[in-house]
């Protein structure tokens, strides 16, 4: 029952995203067309038309990743959930992360409680997923270098997984609104990647929450009740 009504909400969201998401793509693309324009003009010189360019292309690289986060979030379920090994699923996104964390001076650092595998009940690419949007909020979140620790433990039934960042941090108010959609600090940003998280790992049974202090960093601690295979 509990999943049923979490679907019936999540539709209803998924239409209310709709009306919004054609709003929010609308600006970047508006951008784009102006840029675009401009572009036309006869007497341009080359540095001016690449700069133009550039803009332009921003606008539609922007755009996309407004509907890539929006698909992710609507996109019916397509895997069956089976029992993924925590620790397994953590070790294969390090190469993924390496590269963004090389580029932004980013330190990672993987410990584990346990030497045995720890398995629990889902679907490796949404599981994956998640952790994804958030290790890639938590290099972004420290621009100027830092640390991210990820950890597991069991713990009363259950595997905690823990990600920190050494970042900027976030006050009250923010730690309030993450999740919402479109709520996002970044000139970049969809807001849209946490909403996707909040409700996969939701639909997986497991929990989140986080913990953040402003100019210190964030832990983000995710629960998911471990499975004997
Ligand atoms: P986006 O990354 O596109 O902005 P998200 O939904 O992933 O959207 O995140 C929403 C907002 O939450 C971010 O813009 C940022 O302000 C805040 N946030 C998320 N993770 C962190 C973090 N680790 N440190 C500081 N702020 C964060
Ligand atoms: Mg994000």
């Amino acid at each position: 029952l509990q999943e049923e009504l979490y679907n019936a909400e999540k539709y209803q969201m998924i239409g209310q995203l709709a009306a919004s998401i054609s709003h929010e793509v609308r600006n970047p693309l508006t951008m784009t067309s102006g840029f675009l324009q401009m572009m036309g003009k006869p007497s341009i010189n080359p540095e001016t038309l690449e700069r133009y360019r550039k803009h332009a292309m921003e606008g539609i690289d922007h755009a996309t990743s407004i509907i890539t986060d929006y698909l992710n979030y609507a996109k019916p379920t397509v895997e069956e959930a089976r029992p993924l090994d925590v620790k397994a699923e953590i070790e294969a996104l390090v190469p993924w992360i390496s590269s963004m964390a090389v580029m932004a001076g980013v330190e990672i650092r993987i410990k584990h409680d346990r030497e045995v595998p720890i398995f629990i009940l889902g679907e490796p690419k949404k599981f994956q997923q998640c952790l994804l949007n958030i290790m890639k909020n938590a290099i972004e979140a420290m621009p100027g270098g830092g640390t991210l620790t990820v950890k597991t433990k069991v713990d009363d039934g259950q595997v905690c997984i823990t990600i920190a960042d050494t970042g900027v941090g976030m006050n009250k108010l923010q730690l309030k609104r993450i999740g919402t959609p479109f709520f996002t600090t970044k000139e970049k940003g969809t807001g849209l990647g946490l909403m996707v998280v909040v409700s996969l790992i939701n639909v997986m049974g497991g929990q989140i929450a986080f913990n953040s202090k402003r100019g210190q960093g964030t832990v983000c601690e995710i629960r998911y009740r471990i499975c004997n295979v």
